[in-house]
């Protein structure tokens, strides 16, 4: 592989595996090549018990290439596991009875390359089946017009884009069959807030089957860790759009008979740009906090979201046996359905 110096979070990754060789097991999900056509791996990484009886959550990064703090998110998050495995009893325990997969970054032609879109053009969150069924948002919902135009969902009746097909497939394997699972794919963007967001994003009205168990998850962990600033909404309070791959995931997980619940990390990043404005003059200064500590700070502060999710995963028959499961869902309806 070519132009790894270029490519900070790609020297990450490709460390860590070297790093802790026998702690992990890697999986090389396609290659893609970027403009140059320089060929680029899409690595899955697999911690803990891959048996499919036990419950799992599978950490995404890079998306969208413009977005590096997610994949940055992703890997520190991922590093800081492997660096406690060989002291801490706790999590050795929670790894006997998960499993965690990490696909840090998804698309790494559009990282390489300073786009939102990969080297197609094709914007991965807008390029699945999924279809809006209530009016996609205008222009952000997912376009057909034109690869040199942002959301543009892929031309019509082509396949899905091979990042996709594989993030599907790793999912079907490794997640759809499990009692339970969840996926935090984290992004960046506009807003003052950290968002995190559930499906559907291609309906305000329709919720999804599991909205009870989102809405147990979103109670247990406002109160568990109640000093944080997350909005916990459904993705259509933002915009609504064609495309979604979790969205379409999620569909496909119905057909198993287990669990899978897939959110969303939105990282506000105005906040960043507030406080440093020069960085809007810089390509990717809108999606990235550029100081040092700032960086810091955002790598930290999603620890918190991250090892909840460890552990809601691991304690996944609390919400599932819940007595209060309907009535929550009901609850939830009334909040953001009615
Ligand atoms: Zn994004």
């Amino acid at each position: 592989m070519q132009g790894q110096s270029e490519f900070p979070e790609m020297d990450q990754l490709l460390n860590i595996l070297q790093l802790f060789p026998n702690k992990l097991k890697v999986e090389l999900l396609c290659e893609v090549n970027s403009n140059t056509n320089d060929s680029y791996p899409v690595h899955a990484i697999s911690l803990g018990n891959a048996s499919i009886d036990k419950p799992g959550v599978l950490f995404v990064g890079g998306v969208h290439g413009v977005e590096r703090i997610g994949s940055q998110v992703v890997l520190s998050f991922l590093a800081s596991l492997l660096n406690r495995l060989d002291w801490d009893t706790q999590l050795q325990y929670l790894l006997n009875n998960c499993y965690l997969g990490f696909v840090p970054i998804v698309n790494p032609s559009g990282m390489v390359m300073q786009r939102r879109a990969n080297a197609n053009g094709v914007d991965l969150m807008r390029n699945s089946p999924s279809i809006a069924t209530d009016g996609a948002s205008f222009m952000v919902g997912g376009q057909r017009i034109s690869p040199h135009l942002p959301w543009f969902r892929g031309k019509n009746g082509q396949a899905m884009e091979m990042e996709n097909q594989a993030l599907v497939k790793f999912a079907q394997t490794n997640l759809f069959p499990r009692p339970f699972s969840l996926v935090l794919d984290c992004h960046s963007g506009f807003g003052h807030s950290d968002r995190i967001w559930f499906p559907y994003a291609n309906s305000v009205s329709q919720p999804i089957d599991d909205l009870g168990v989102v809405y147990q998850l979103r109670k247990a962990f406002f109160s568990g860790f109640p000093h944080q600033n997350y909005l916990f909404e459904p993705q259509t309070k933002h915009y609504v759009c064609h495309g979604d791959l979790w969205d379409y995931c999620y569909d496909q997980s119905l057909a198993y008979p287990g669990t899978f619940i897939p959110l969303t990390l939105e990282m506000g990043s105005w906040r960043w740009l507030k406080k440093n404005p020069l960085q809007l003059f810089n390509s990717l200064g809108l999606y990235h906090p550029m100081k040092p500590h700032r960086v810091q700070r955002v790598l930290r502060r999603h620890l918190i979201l991250m090892e909840f999710l460890m552990d809601a995963c691991h304690s996944w028959q609390s919400f599932l046996n819940d007595p209060q499961l309907d009535l929550d869902k009901k609850a939830a309806i009334k909040k953001w359905y009615s």
